[in-house]
């Protein structure tokens, strides 16, 4: 039945609405928690369930609305997947929170999750690299020496440029900061020859792509969403994690939505009329709601097909594709070695390595590189070469990676703009488009491409259609 639904008898009735929920329970994927009765139509349906997707369900089934909850895969986390390696739950994708991230700390503190520090966090070990093939080792002391000068000139514009982070439109780009790239800005600075080859690591790691491609004005954004203080900074992005893993968290979400969830639905194509959105799957099951909220990643909204079809610019971007491209790899390492931590150039396989795990005869190191043709994190003496760059008697014993440019559904790792992606299309990226709201980290106001970001922009979409649907009620 719901193979032959075609647009007009789609448009033409509602009782079309019913194919829906019937073809979906055929396929037994269902872990109901509240079956679509009536004439079959949901409030909301939510496309994705990454951190992005399970808020928005979860906010917007708690505000009464009937709401099913579609996802591609057969897990929830997207971007964010825990992993069992050497005894440890590793997160393969988004790993680390702060307290400077207001979305994903009221979360955790709302749930009682409770965190943990990377080993590294105490490192008594620094290798960095000012130069091409150039290993230097030393104390924290003496790598801060160098690189704390370097990221103030770096992050300097930041404070006039992003006065308030929520709002990065609210000043104009008057000096044209989001079309220059990261590369770009470092080459200007009045710091040292060494001083730009280790920002040029660092923010290439910030990007997760090399410094060409992405906006220097979306990189002064994590100062500026710190409090402009660099190692408030640093505790936001690489100190803490959930016990557990994000998985820990994401749970305790989905465990509170009342959402219906169907997992191994990728949805292929949207059609939408003036009061509903239709989603169709690859296996051709349909289901109709009042409202959508896609929360899929930017990279993948221009793999579906829409009907009739959405901004171009929305569309451009995500086949554009954000930044983040690289590589993150955790290596097991046989026996005690120092805590380090390790920043190497962009062009290494790796260019940050620390120690994330001291356990009692061997550590774990976690490793990030700027792109996949620097390392294949599949092939063992690689990846032993690229962890003896920083550490050279170490042996490495097994390890771990995720390859999430691969993905249909992800299509990339975290969100970087390129230049002139702010300043001309954000606004249109965060835009509905009817019926069809769109949540993710990689649209987000604030800590956008963080899991914050993707807590931010799902309860803002079942904030939206909800006061919507209520309009409509009382219209
Ligand atoms: C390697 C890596 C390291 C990271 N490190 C950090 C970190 O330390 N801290 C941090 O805060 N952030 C980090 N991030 C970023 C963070 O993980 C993401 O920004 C955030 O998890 C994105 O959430 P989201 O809900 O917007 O998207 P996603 O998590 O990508 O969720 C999208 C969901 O939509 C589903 N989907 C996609 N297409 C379809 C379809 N057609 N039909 C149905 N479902 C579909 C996907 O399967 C997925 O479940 C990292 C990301 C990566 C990849």
């Amino acid at each position: 039945m719901t193979n032959t639904l075609n647009r007009r008898a789609f448009l033409k009735s509602s009782s079309a609405m019913v194919a829906g929920g019937v073809a979906a329970g055929t396929l037994g994927f269902s872990s109901s928690a509240q079956s679509a009765e009536d004439d079959g139509t949901y409030d909301v349906i939510v496309v994705g369930s990454g951190f992005a997707g399970v808020t928005a369900a979860r906010n917007a089934s708690q505000a009464g609305l009937k709401v099913l909850h579609l996802e591609a895969s057969s897990r929830l986390g997207g971007r964010c997947f825990t992993s069992h390696f050497a005894g440890h739950d590793i997160d393969l994708g988004g790993t680390w929170i702060g307290w400077g991230q207001p979305h994903v700390w009221a979360e955790k503190m709302r749930y009682q999750i409770p965190i943990t520090e990377s080993a590294a966090f105490s490192a008594s070990q620094y290798v960095w690299y000012p130069e091409p093939g150039h290993r230097r080792g030393g104390s924290p002391d003496d790598y801060w020496k160098v690189m704390y000068e370097a990221n103030e000139a770096y992050f300097a514009p930041a404070r006039e440029a992003l006065p308030r982070p929520y709002s990065p439109l609210f000043v104009p780009d008057d000096k044209g900061l989001d079309r220059l790239t990261a590369k770009e800005a470092i080459e200007q600075l009045d710091v040292s020859a060494e001083q730009k080859v280790l920002l040029n690591g660092f923010a290439a790691i910030n990007g997760h792509s090399p410094t060409d491609t992405s906006s220097y004005l979306d990189q002064l954004r994590w100062i500026a969403l710190a409090g402009f203080n660099q190692f408030f900074m640093w505790d936001n992005l690489g100190r803490f994690r959930f016990e557990g893993g994000t998985k820990s968290l994401l749970t305790k979400m989905h465990e509170d939505s009342k959402a219906e969830f169907k997992t191994g639905q990728p949805v292929k194509s949207v059609e939408q009329t003036d009061d509903h959105v239709q989603v169709t799957t690859v296996r051709n099951e349909t289901y109709v709601g009042r409202k959508l909220i896609l929360a899929v990643p930017l990279n993948v909204i221009s793999t579906i097909e829409y009907t009739p079809a959405i901004s171009n610019t929305k569309m451009e971007i995500s086949r554009q594709r954000h930044t983040g491209s690289g590589v993150k790899l955790y290596a097991r390492i046989k026996g005690k070695h120092p805590l380090m931590f390790g920043h190497g150039t962009q062009d290494m396989p790796l260019t940050f390595v620390w120690t994330e795990y001291d356990d009692e005869d061997s550590q774990i190191l976690v490793g990030f590189g700027a792109s996949p043709e620097l390392l294949d994190t599949t092939d063992a003496v690689a990846v032993q070469e690229a962890v003896n760059q920083y550490l050279p008697d170490a042996e490495v014993i097994d390890f771990v990676s995720y390859d999430w440019n691969v993905d249909p559904y992800s299509l990339g790792t975290w969100c970087m703009y390129r230049p002139g992606w702010l300043t001309e299309s954000f606004e249109e990226l965060q835009q509905a488009e009817g019926n069809i709201h769109f949540a993710t980290a990689d649209i987000a106001s604030g800590w956008r491409g963080f899991i914050d970001g993707a807590i931010e922009s799902g309860a803002l979409a079942a904030e939206q259609v909800a006061e919507l649907l209520k309009e409509g009620a009382s219209a």
